[in-house]
């Protein structure tokens, strides 16, 4: 196999990626040359993970792992939401957590237990790494209390009826992520229903007085017993295992114009400095053109592809055939269709496998599609063309095998398909008398009478068998069918 990329020193590695920020594809360059710090923000608890939601964590892999194929050291930290109500600003409506609490007869920490479990066994099965640092919310809650009164010192901040409120108009640049003025963005706000906000786009950052009944969730603060925003927890924990300035912060298109608005806002307010160097966004899953998402009902989990036949490594193909910023409409065809190619490809490998282990010597059959494997990756994550070079790979003809396998296998590196656990072809042996034919078959060619041997050829070939001439002697496979 090829040796790993040469970590990335101080010259850089090629790669571009879309900023969000600024709404073009920049030279990506890491704060520290040679490590890269990622804050990707992870699920709220309340219920499993539908498959949109998992086409972006599948796109956050993605981009971890070519970070490291590119040479890259990467800290990668990702929250769990497990302050049930904390799934928008809006103190109101129901809190899910304990919704869900009392539809299954459980308290609210058992329901962000079973649904954090349910969330990393749906990462593991689509063969998701682990992040580097998993943290929980409520294990925050100081590291949050302590951001908020940094805000509230540098004079962010106003308190009216229990609530301590983000004062937005302190920042001009607010709408900086979104692209957005002020007036396009409070446009774009829900009808506001708190009179204690100056500005509907402001924000609360610590509750004391909740719409919500019975919360169960609360801690002493400064500013009374309560809980905290939705925002401040990402900001809180990626500044702790992160530093104050991270590299890349990632999460799905919807994030944009309020919690990564509002998360760059108390940031920056609270450290005076730019925050994150680039933010990228998944674009969303699709079905029947409307958006998956709970509120919606139209959503579907991995369990329920599982019911349908499909495997979690199906609907991860699925997700590398379209580019991150690309809308993925969903279909039990499209997903039926790259469950073929992935078997085809797990074929192909196999055989591959087959081949190589029966192969004299390596040559270099591989360094052409690594390099433009290596290429499509480094202009924005082109994953759909970087797999178009592992099919380019496997149907190669010529090339050395071991070569084209070893190959293969470090492209999975980044894909993530589990190719490493292929097995090779084995085969039932073909039995007595069509072997002995192959042997007659190999004799007569030493004596060269190829006529003899074509007749035979031709007759394991009316048989359902070809064979193949290699230089580690003849190979037989049977026809599929
Ligand atoms: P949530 O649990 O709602 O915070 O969502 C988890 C992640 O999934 C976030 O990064 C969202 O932006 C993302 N997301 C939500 N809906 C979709 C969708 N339909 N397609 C792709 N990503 C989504
Ligand atoms: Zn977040």
């Amino acid at each position: 196999m090829s040796p790993p990329p040469a970590r990335v020193s101080g010259s850089h590695s090629g790669l571009r990626l879309y900023n969000t920020l600024g709404r073009e594809l920049q030279e990506f360059r890491p704060l520290d040359p040679g490590s890269v710090g990622v804050y990707t923000c992870g699920p709220t608890v309340y219920n499993y993970a539908h498959i949109g939601n998992l086409r972006t964590y599948v796109f956050e892999d993605l981009l971890v792992r070519t970070l490291r194929y590119l040479g890259y050291r990467v800290r990668q930290v990702m929250n769990v939401t497990d302050v049930g109500h904390l799934t928008g600003d809006a103190d109101e409506g129901e809190d899910k957590m304990l919704k869900s609490a009392r539809e299954q007869g459980r308290t609210v920490w058992e329901v962000a237990e079973h649904y954090s479990r349910a969330f990393f066994a749906d990462l593991d099965a689509l063969n998701i790494e682990r992040p580097t640092v998993v943290c929980r919310a409520t294990e925050h809650i100081d590291a949050m209390i302590d951001l908020i009164r940094r805000i509230e010192a540098a004079g962010y901040t106003y308190f009216a009826d229990g609530n301590l409120y983000f004062d937005i108009s302190m920042l001009p640049d607010y709408g900086k992520l979104a692209g957005q003025n002020l007036e396009d963005l409070k446009a774009g706000a829900r009808v506001e229903v708190d009179p204690n906000k100056r500005s509907p786009l402001d924000f609360v950052l610590w509750f004391t007085r909740s719409k919500f009944e019975h919360q169960a969730m609360l801690w002493d603060s400064p500013w009374g017993r309560g809980y905290p925003g939705w925002h401040i927890e990402c900001s809180a924990m990626a500044m702790k295992y992160l530093g104050e300035q991270i590299d890349i912060h990632c999460g799905g298109i919807d994030h944009i114009p309020v919690h990564h608005t509002n998360e760059i806002a108390q940031s920056e307010a609270a450290t005076g400095k730019p925050w994150v160097r680039y933010w990228l966004h998944a674009e969303f899953l699709v079905m029947d053109k409307a958006r998956m998402a709970k509120s919606a009902g139209n959503f579907l989990t991995l369990a329920a592809l599982q019911e349908q036949g499909f495997s979690p490594q199906d609907y991860r193909y699925f997700c590398l055939g379209a580019h991150y910023r690309s809308p993925l409409q969903f279909s039990f065809e499209a997903l039926g269709a790259a469950k073929s190619a992935r078997k085809n490809l797990v074929e192909g490998i196999a055989r591959l496998m087959d081949d190589a282990q029966a192969e004299a010597a390596s040559a270099t059959g591989a360094a052409a599609a690594l390099s433009s494997f290596r290429e499509n990756l480094a202009a924005d994550l082109n994953v759909p063309r970087a797999l178009a070079d592992l099919w380019g790979l496997l149907r190669a003809e010529g090339g050395s095998a071991q070569d084209r396998l070893a190959g293969a296998l470090e492209m999975d590196r980044v894909l993530g398909l589990g190719l490493d656990r292929v097995e090779p072809v084995r085969e039932a042996p073909l039995g007595p008398e069509l072997e002995a034919l192959i042997a007659e078959r190999t004799e007569a060619r030493k004596r060269k009478d190829f006529a003899r041997a074509d007749a035979i050829r031709a007759e394991l070939a009316r048989r359902g068998v070809t064979l193949e001439d290699t230089p580690g002697g003849v190979r037989w496979r049977r026809e599929k069918g």
